[in-house]
């Protein structure tokens, strides 16, 4: 049995060696490193597979969302809203750029942004709800995308987790995740669902203007060649990152089949544990599991953390501290105890290992570990 790792990017090269070998090597030898064709095909797959119109390329996921708040030209003093549990670079462009960052809780069940509480925390400042789809599934997206049309707000959706994920609509639609806001911002980190080997990320969007806008951003604030119109910054994607993830998007169904197939074999294991909460469904979304969460309910899970790392079993906590509780975002606004189901989560969850090559065999153990800690 390979070492179990959270995510074993080593077993799933193994298996796509020569492809990606045979790419990376044409990249060398046509040295179109930057904006090579490689980049402009990739671009291209992954807007029909996500079936956007616009897919733009950048350096990192943390850049897509500074991009995406630069394109709809939110200015100083402008309130963001976002939820309080998620990874800091929501909050991080938010503050870089001078907008007001304002966390609101998330829902219990899925970890999402709360739209109830969304819609009490808009002021005559708000100009954009940024919806974090976080661990894979989609926030309640209908309900934002009312409470944005209701009040002219702009939606960033933070999709650097749930790439693939599918939303079905009321109406019955059904959209990619990143595709239903103004724009969508996601991340190619090697770990995320679609990662290549190095910093990479993208905007998306349907709307022609704002796809423009982003591009120029993204390249310096040009359109043609030295001559800039808005002030921009340089974010691109290298064409070994879009070669990789070319081959990778081929296997994007796959690979989330796999982590579905892995999720489900957790649940059925742990579906009886008192002391564990499997994760819920959103109504609305498929979940392509970027992580695995349960949420620990009477146990000391920095003990079963422990318990399992001495056998070799990794396991981590998304995420120990809510923003608002952070250092750099400790606002006087906030204090502890304002986000309380946030607050909670982050006392409690544990991520056990999600990657798209864990075995029964693997699996089987983990489970087993789990369990013999439960009974200790
Ligand atoms: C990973 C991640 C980002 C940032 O992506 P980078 O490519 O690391 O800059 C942003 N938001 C969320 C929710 C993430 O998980």
């Amino acid at each position: 049995m390979n070492p179990i790792q959270m995510v074993d990017l080593k077993v799933q090269y193994q298996h796509i060696q020569n492809e990606i070998d045979h790419a990376l090597k044409s990249v060398m030898e046509n040295t179109a490193f930057i904006n090579g064709p490689e980049v402009k095909s990739f671009q291209e797959e992954l807007q029909a597979h996500l079936d956007v119109k616009h897919v733009i390329a950048c350096a990192n996921g943390t850049d897509a969302l500074q991009i995406a708040m630069m394109a709809l030209d939110l200015q100083p003093g402008d309130e963001v809203i976002t939820a309080s549990f998620t990874y800091v670079a929501t909050a991080e462009v938010i503050a870089l750029l001078k907008l007001t960052p304002v966390l609101v809780d998330v829902d219990p069940h899925t970890f999402n942004i709360d739209p109830v509480a969304v819609e009490k925390a808009i002021t005559s400042k708000t100009r954009a709800i940024v919806p974090v789809h976080l661990f894979g599934q989609c926030a309640n997206m209908d309900a934002i995308m009312d409470i944005a049309l209701k009040h002219d707000l702009f939606v960033i959706e933070d999709t650097a987790q749930a790439i693939g994920a599918k939303y079905t609509h009321q109406s019955g639609e059904v959209s990619s995740a990143g595709c239903i806001g103004h724009i969508g911002a996601t991340s190619f980190f090697p770990s995320k669902n679609l990662g290549c080997y190095g910093d990479g990320g993208a905007l998306f969007t349907n709307d022609d203007q704002l796809a423009e806008r982003i591009r120029m951003i993204a390249n310096h604030g040009q359109k043609i060649r030295y001559y800039h119109d808005i002030v921009g910054i340089n974010s691109r994607l290298d064409s070994m990152q879009a070669a990789i993830l070319r081959i990778k998007l081929r296997k994007l169904n796959d690979y989330t089949a796999a982590r579905n197939k892995a999720a489900s074999f957790y649940d059925h294991a742990f579906a009886d544990c008192a002391q564990l909460t499997i994760p819920a469904r959103a109504k609305n979304s498929t979940h392509v599991f970027h992580q695995y969460t349960l949420v620990t309910n009477g146990i000391d899970r920095f003990k079963l953390q422990e318990y399992l790392a001495t056998k070799n079993i990794p396991s981590m906590v998304y995420y120990p501290v809510p923003l608002h509780m952070q250092k750099a975002y400790a606002d006087v606004r906030y204090k502890e105890g304002d986000f309380p189901i946030t607050e909670e989560l982050c006392k409690h969850v544990i991520s056990l290992p999600m990657h798209t090559e864990l075995t029964e065999e693997q699996l089987q153990l983990i489970v087993s570990e789990v369990k013999a800690f439960l009974a200790l």
